[in-house]
């Protein structure tokens, strides 16, 4: 029962069924006409202001919609509104928390076409990247109200040996703030928000500056499924204006955020300098992802699940493969089939089928990919960079590269996009490949392809990280099945779509009655 069996993830879109793509394009191309407004959403209410233009990734002189950001006055309003629907909000029975997830989830998938589209304008996300999105949103939704209605509905009754009656309870804990990143602006941004309501806590979410038309959408539909107006309230804008002064503001219970380490650190200190409460952080971050290939390894399915997991979401996932340990026996026979794969990549619209890559998120990320990839050219070795065809001059592109490097030194920090690089080991060195990948600090996910298993159990007994992968790829943890989050760098716990989330977003309170 822990891991809710009973209970079924989304079945999503078939992509391989040419009606149902048939059907689902007609509803994007419907919906992509649309121009959507965002800005705060307080009590309720879309508050108007000087709005700005939300640019599409892959052709900036599209328009997907636009925003107003969030003044100082807006996060003081929402805060109090929140702290004063708190009461009632945590008193309710957790299954009419859960009831509104459920349905915040039916909504979501009658409204496919329009956030599909949204994903694919505002985030560039290929449409299958985009389906995936909306049914890891809808699972999270249901796969938190399932846990919600075993966890939260009763007390747990203890044991007596004291002669008493002891319960354990599980409270909100009071206004939390939920702070998401823009490569999952529905999926992470709907489980944070969803995990604290059925919790029993308030929310204000602040989505990332590059998202905000998808996040607002998604607030209203919570709204529509039942939630309050005063219960969760959305601050778009930028850290300093929002995230800033909701992390040192006294009435915050609790943060979720997930993006870099280095903000999640600044968020740390923030709160520890304040007075007032103690704040957890729940805090989901970067990584430096190694896959170890031996020689056992089937070279093919080594080539295919590398692309997946470097390439797909053009490497913007925190789960995505940066750094490809392979054994020097077959490490240049491996080279030359990735490169004759990674010359097959589509690279370009993502609103078309035929995609695999679509742009990164903005020209900041562009340049920052750019000056690694200018680096590497000179203390690497080129193994394969794609050409960008014309199709992707409008657009914030970057043409995936593989470089071979000498050492995991020559990283010194997490590159977010679709650039690999590849070390060969000796098969006796293995034990320095382990320590190095542990000595990053990070510890997020791995890959490992091995027909060993000695080799294997080695291998995952040693490194410390939060979700390991054989033999296939290392990107898409899937709700409820395959529990998401690392370890040091990397982040807090506990794991998102895990059994043990909504706790975290929850105060413990043990009552004692003497019988
Ligand atoms: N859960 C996603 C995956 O398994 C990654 C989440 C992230 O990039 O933050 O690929």
């Amino acid at each position: 029962h822990m891991f809710g069996a009973e209970r079924r993830n989304s079945a999503g879109v078939d992509l391989s069924d040419p009606e149902a793509m048939l059907a689902l394009a007609g509803e994007i191309e419907a919906a992509a006409a649309g121009r959507p407004q965002a800005g705060p959403i307080i009590g309720g209410q879309l508050r108007s202001g000087e709005a700005m233009e939300v640019k599409n990734p892959a052709d900036t002189h599209e328009t997907v919609g636009s925003v107003v950001l969030s003044t100082a006055a807006d996060v003081e309003d929402a805060v109090g509104r929140a702290a004063r629907a708190f009461a009632d909000w945590s008193g309710m029975r957790a299954e009419a928390r859960a009831a509104c997830l459920d349905r915040a989830a039916d909504l979501m998938e009658q409204r496919r076409g329009e956030i599909i589209a949204l994903c694919i304008r505002e985030a560039g996300k290929t449409i299958g990247d985009a389906v995936a999105e909306l049914r890891e949103a809808v699972d999270f939704c249901r796969y938190y109200a399932a846990r919600a209605r075993t966890d939260f509905a009763a007390p747990q009754a203890l044991p007596g040996p004291t002669g008493e009656r002891n319960q354990l309870y599980l409270h909100g804990r009071g206004v939390f703030v939920c702070i998401s990143p823009w490569n999952f602006p529905l999926a992470i941004f709907m489980g944070q928000v969803s995990a604290a309501l059925v919790a029993g806590n308030c929310v204000i979410a602040k989505p990332a500056e590059q998202t905000p038309l998808i996040a607002s959408l998604a607030v209203r539909l919570l709204h529509q499924a039942g939630v309050p107006g005063d219960v969760l309230h959305l601050l778009p804008g930028d850290g300093p204006g929002v995230g800033a002064p909701l992390t040192r503001d006294p009435r915050i219970a609790g943060i979720a955020f997930t993006g870099s380490t280095e903000t999640a650190r600044l968020i740390n200190r923030t709160l520890a300098a304040k007075d007032g409460p103690i704040v957890p952080l729940i805090a989901e971050t970067g990584g430096q992802n190694a896959m170890i290939v031996d020689s056992t390894a089937l070279p093919e399915q080594v080539v295919r699940d590398v692309l997946i997991s470097s390439f797909q979401s053009a490497g913007q996932r925190c789960s995505a493969l940066r750094v490809l340990f392979v054994q020097q026996d077959i490490g240049v026979k491996l080279e030359k089939m990735l490169a004759g794969a990674m010359a097959e990549l589509k690279i370009g619209n993502p609103a078309w089928l035929q995609t695999d890559i679509g742009p990164v998120i903005d020209a900041e990320a562009k340049a920052m990919l750019e000056t690694h990839a200018q680096r590497m050219e000179r203390e690497g070795k080129l193994v394969y960079r794609n050409k960008l065809g014309a199709e992707c001059a409008g657009g914030h592109f970057f043409a995936p590269a593989a470089y071979r490097i000498d050492n995991l030194n020559r990283l010194q920090r997490e590159v977010f996009g679709p650039v690999l690089h590849v070390i060969h080991y000796a098969a006796d060195r293995l034990d320095e490949v382990l320590a190095a990948v542990n000595g990053t600090g990070y510890g997020l996910t791995l890959g490992i392809h091995s027909r060993i298993d000695g080799k294997i159990a080695y291998i995952a007994e040693r490194l410390r990280v939060g979700n390991a992968y054989v033999n296939r790829n290392m990107i898409g943890a899937v709700v409820g099945v395959q529990p998401f989050g690392g370890e040091g760098l990397s982040g807090t716990g506990p794991k998102a779509g895990g059994p043990r989330y909504l706790h975290r977003f929850a105060t413990e309170r043990t009552l004692t009655i003497d019988t």
